[in-house]
């Protein structure tokens, strides 16, 4: 009780989406118009930024592969600094808070500070960008199970190491965050774990934004395809034979 006095704030982890200002929740927008500060990340997209509290105190805690403004403590640190002084303070991440992102640790640390959190979901963008490229993740003719896994396991980021073979075998959609930089590796993996290099694959890059790309193969043929046409992070990889569908229902995007 005593410890918990100290701080008159409360911090939000507001996931801000795949970069559509439009796919921005109603709650998180709300809480960005009201903020006192805002601690945001490299991939939260320019038109979000705008929605933010002209007052409030905005604080770029970016993080981009090799590219290090805040180290992960920092960032916890400044929140509990911010918590304990100010009345709103949002840690505005991309996508969704706890897929990928970091959420869960932070909200973590803040907890055992004693400082009153509340995690506020946003769409990922595993999700959204195969929809906005036309690739359901799910479809009754085609694939009815799904998996979310990160491609960037070298770094020992994320724990246990991803078994590509189980996954492989378990899911007949896979969607892979982080996935360029080892796409041969998991390609390879993949192939070896039995999937055939005919399976498709899709690469949706700055998915939801004006400057989507997309990039279409196969296991055998997109790491070629990658390094011909110089496709980069961020993007997720989609496989499976759902990718297929991008064909027909693309053309319903404006
Ligand atoms: N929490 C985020 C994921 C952060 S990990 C979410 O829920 O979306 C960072 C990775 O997310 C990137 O390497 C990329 O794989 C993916 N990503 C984030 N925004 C993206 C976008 N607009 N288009 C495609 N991929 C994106």
């Amino acid at each position: 009780m005593e410890q918990r006095k100290k701080y008159l704030g409360k911090v939000y982890l507001v996931g801000a989406g795949p970069g559509d200002p439009g796919l921005m929740t109603l709650k998180g927008k709300a809480l960005l118009e009201c903020a006192d500060v805002v601690i945001y990340d490299a991939l939260v997209s320019p038109q979000i930024l705008a929605m933010i509290n002209p007052q409030a105190e905005k604080i770029d805690a970016g993080k981009r592969m090799g590219r290090h403004s805040l180290l992960q403590e920092e960032t916890t640190y400044l929140l509990i600094e911010k918590a304990q002084t100010e009345a709103i303070v949002v840690r505005l991440k991309g996508g969704d808070p706890f897929v990928f992102g970091r959420g869960g640790e932070e909200m973590e640390d803040l907890v055992k500070a004693g400082v009153s959190v509340e995690v506020v979901p946003g769409i990922t963008s595993g999700i959204a960008a195969p929809a906005y490229a036309g690739i359901p993740l799910t479809h009754r003719s085609y694939s009815s199970s799904v998996t979310f896994v990160t491609g960037h396991e070298a770094a020992g980021k994320y724990r246990p190491a991803v078994n590509w073979s189980a996954i492989a075998h378990g899911s007949e959609t896979i969607v892979i965050y982080m996935g360029v930089h080892n796409l041969p590796y998991i390609a390879e993996q993949l192939q070896i774990a039995g999937l055939s290099g005919e399976t498709r694959v899709g690469l949706v890059r700055w998915g939801t934004r004006p400057e989507q790309q997309e990039l279409y193969g196969t296991l055998g043929t997109i790491v070629k395809l990658v390094e011909e046409n110089q496709f980069g992070a961020p993007a997720i990889a989609i496989i499976g034979s759902v990718v297929n569908l991008h064909s027909i229902l693309s053309s319903c995007r404006p």
